[in-house]
């Protein structure tokens, strides 16, 4: 898609970039062997994060639901699949190359006829198909190659008929699914932006053709309520109607969403209208009927598809840009302060909910605090840390975006009660251990 002139924060970008690494969120893959180009892992607290958007977002669209069920489909179907969905032919992007430099470019992500790199003269476009091919079986031979799919949706149509059948779902209804998919794309980049292994949250929703209007209408707000769930800002996202000429070749009607990114307005999500396109060519291409049967009216059809998409890595990327904050707080010292990094991440979406830190490594501490911790974690992802300066120990749990830190001191020994410090006010409370989680519960889910 075209992309307005870009908006250039490049130091945010690399100071979040630089935060995933120092903390454990995500770091680039094969590091040992010198990376590997566009390879990203999540560690620790990332895979938390990663994790509490795609529960966060199964509840909601499934579970919270009664005309929606989920799938977890095989990443390589039968390349029969991709003929049919049409991928084969049309996935593609339209790709040129440098004549001097020989740098390759989307043609459609850049302004210009010139080489971005170098200023050199581009070719003239040609299209590039961006499904990722693998052999099965140990001979390669092109009787076995195969493709990993490029998106989780085809799943859902192929499986049509047994989930409408086993669910016992009636029109309108929708299937979700959450999981890899792969694209050989001509220039990733963006940190996890961009990336040839990535993860989608996807839903078809079967409909009647006559109701695509309002039930694009309808997932579109779903689609920003979840988005304010996720905590970002109105103001920093964006309907982008698309052309019909840019539109996927399976369209009708799309709506990219669009995030403001630190380097750039660009793709969220999507929300696309994909008629009875996907169903009606598998049901020509497999010879079996794809067509439902409404058991009250006798009716038989083939239905439409409203398919709202979701990208998990792109959601934690806009999740960790909004969230990223540096202020100046207070120290000990009256009436001075100091920088801090906090991420301001929704508490639920918080991969450690509370911190439990021991004013000092003494024995007599650790004997109440671990009890404390072994406790909580019952209830909440939790990190016991005994380490460093308390001050430390709290801007640490601020650049990991740890909502609670219980400090456990010489105090608590006498009154029974801890030390509850908020992340975003950097308030403190004092609580009675007794009433300490229902005093967490409480707090966690304002
Ligand atoms: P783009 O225009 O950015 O290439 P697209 O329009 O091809 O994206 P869709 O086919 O609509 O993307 O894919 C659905 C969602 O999957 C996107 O909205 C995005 O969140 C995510 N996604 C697509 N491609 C990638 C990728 N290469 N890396 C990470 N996430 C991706």
């Amino acid at each position: 898609m075209k992309k307005e002139e870009k908006k250039n924060d490049s130091d945010l970008m690399d100071k979040i970039v630089s935060l995933c690494k120092r903390r454990g969120f995500i770091f680039p893959g094969s590091e040992i062997y010198g990376g590997m180009a566009n390879s990203w892992d999540y560690g620790p607290l990332g895979v938390e994060l990663k994790n509490n958007v795609k529960q966060g977002w199964w509840k909601k669209f499934v579970h919270s639901r009664t005309d929606m069920v989920g799938i977890d489909a095989a990443l390589i179907m039968n390349p029969k699949v991709w003929e049919a969905s049409g991928h084969l032919k049309n996935f593609t992007d339209p790709l040129v190359e440098c004549k001097k430099c020989h740098e390759r470019f989307r043609a459609d992500k850049i302004s210009g006829d010139k080489c971005p790199a170098c200023g050199g003269e581009l070719t003239t476009a040609k299209q590039f198909n961006l499904m990722f091919k693998t052999f099965i079986g140990p001979a390669e031979e092109s009787a076995n190659v195969a493709y990993f799919r490029p998106e989780t949706a085809q799943a859902m149509f192929v499986d049509f008929k047994q989930v409408a059948e086993t669910s016992r779902k009636r029109i309108p209804f929708g299937i979700a699914q959450i999981g890899k998919a792969f694209r050989n794309e001509i220039t990733p980049g963006n940190f996890i932006f961009r990336t040839r292994e990535f993860e989608q949250m996807e839903i078809e929703y079967f409909i009647r053709e006559k109701d695509w209007e309002k039930t694009f209408e309808y997932w579109h707000e779903e689609m920003y309520k979840w988005m304010g769930e996720l905590g970002l800002k109105k103001e920093h996202l964006h309907d982008l109607e698309v052309p019909e000429k840019e539109r996927a070749h399976y369209s009708k009607r799309t709506i990219d969403i669009e995030y403001d990114f630190p380097f750039g307005t660009d793709e969220l999500y999507g929300l696309a209208y994909r008629t009875d396109f996907d169903l009606g060519n598998h049901a020509k291409s497999s010879g079996q009927s794809l067509e439902y049967l409404d058991p009250e009216t006798q009716e038989k059809f083939i239905p439409h598809v409203i398919e709202p998409t979701f990208g998990v890595d792109r959601s934690v990327l806009a999740v960790l840009c909004e969230s990223y904050n540096e202020e100046e707080a207070p120290t000990s010292e009256e009436g001075k302060t100091e920088p801090r990094v906090v991420l301001k991440f929704p508490k639920w979406l918080a991969p450690i909910k509370v911190a439990i830190l021991p004013l000092s490594k003494k024995e007599e501490l650790a004997k109440v605090a671990r009890p404390i911790y072994e406790d909580l974690v019952k209830n909440f992802a939790c990190e016991y840390d005994e380490t460093q300066s308390i001050g430390k120990r709290y801007r640490r749990q601020d650049e990991i975006g740890t909502p609670y830190c219980v400090t456990v001191d010489f105090e608590t020994l006498e009154d029974k009660a801890v030390t509850v410090r908020d992340r975003d006010t950097m308030k403190q409370e004092r609580i009675k251990i007794e009433e300490l989680i229902n005093y967490l519960k409480k707090k966690l889910e304002e």
